[in-house]
């Protein structure tokens, strides 16, 4: 009993110690228990309102702003960045149906002898509305370069013959790429590669056929036809080994039968545009081939060169007879001659 009294008369003059003290902090009425009290609950309150205020601010921060509403300058920088050269047929992979905008799928492509460029990016993002298509293909179509090739593992024969002689082959079936006119119009620079093997001309025996009557070049030029727009038109010629074949009859039939378009030979309407430069391949070793290039200056006519560039001659044109077309491509080139006795000399 004396131990209790003895600790109560310590609690009171411990007390009475912080009395004073205790009073300084008796604000407004209220006592320290009670602002701790006060404070134990207003803790959260703020912490809810402060994080709140927080997640508010990053949303501002995210918040997405109209692409469109950019001025067109900086749009275009955009869609620079999302170049690429579109590629028809598009490279094989992981057998995906294939539509006309496959070539904008994002690649890890890999394969194949074209080499077509490696691509990263995804470009779903320009399907988002048919202005941002629209601009984005009009900046491809002025800038980048469209690849068409034929080869033996996408080419696909004429589904039906046509009727009479020269009909042209209208059907979607027989486009050879998937591509629309209206596109194809806005086009300005374009590659064509043909692999091609003898049984693609389509006949048993290549002296039995004109140029003209070649089914898939005939095919091509319809749907070439559409590019009223072309600046620089390429067609890489690539024959492949035969061992009943001189792939000369490749070369030839095949540009022989494109430089038809844009000239009075052609038989499609409107006549579609000129290639602007011919080369020709082997798929094995070959011995240099020269190469034609369309001369502006002299009024539009074909010129041959050989492989450094030198000026061989003017091509005969239309009438050109399979003869002179192989003493043409294997013409030797003059300068080269000269440069090389001299090198003869000098050893
Ligand atoms: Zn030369």
């Amino acid at each position: 009993m004396s131990i209790v009294m003895a600790s109560a008369s310590i609690k009171t003059s411990e007390l009475s110690r912080w009395q004073p003290w205790l009073a300084e902090y008796n604000i407004a009425g209220f006592e320290l228990k009670e602002w701790i009290t006060l404070l134990a609950l207003l803790l959260p309150l703020l912490c809810v309102v402060a994080f709140r205020k927080y997640r508010k601010m990053q949303y501002q921060n995210k918040k997405p702003f109209r692409f469109l509403d950019l001025p067109q300058e900086l749009r275009d920088i955009v869609y620079e960045h999302f170049l690429d050269d579109p590629i028809y047929p598009p490279p094989a992979r992981n057998e995906i149906q294939r539509s006309t905008l496959n070539w904008m799928r994002p690649a890890r492509w890999t394969s194949t002898s074209t080499s077509p460029p490696v691509r990263h990016e995804s470009k779903w993002i320009f399907l988002a509305n048919k202005q941002v298509y629209s601009e984005y293909m009009d900046m491809i179509c002025k800038r980048k370069t469209f690849h068409f090739s034929v080869t033996p593992q996408t080419y696909k024969p004429a589904t039906s013959t046509p009727p009479s002689a020269f009909p042209a082959p209208s059907t979607q079936d027989n486009r050879v790429w998937n591509i629309s006119p209206d596109l194809l119009s806005k086009v300005q620079n374009c590659s064509l590669k043909l692999v091609t093997t003898s049984s693609m001309l389509g006949v048993t025996d290549p002296r039995s056929m004109t140029s003209s009557s070649w089914t898939l070049g005939r095919r091509m030029r319809e749907q070439l036809k559409h590019m009223s727009n072309v600046k620089t038109f390429t067609l890489d010629a690539k024959a492949l080994g035969d061992p009943l074949w001189n792939p000369l009859w490749i070369w030839y039939h095949a540009s022989q039968s494109l430089k038809m378009l844009g000239t009075e030979y052609s038989d499609t309407v409107p006549r579609g545009p000129q290639l602007t430069g011919i080369t020709f391949s082997l798929d094995t070793w070959s011995p240099g081939e020269n190469y034609l290039r369309r001369d502006e200056a002299s009024g539009g006519q074909w010129v041959w060169y050989c492989m450094k560039n030198h000026l061989i001659g003017t091509d005969m044109g239309a009438d050109m007879t399979v003869r002179e077309f192989c003493a043409k491509l294997y013409q030797e080139c003059s300068i080269c001659r000269v440069d090389e006795e001299g090198d003869t000399t000098v050893i």
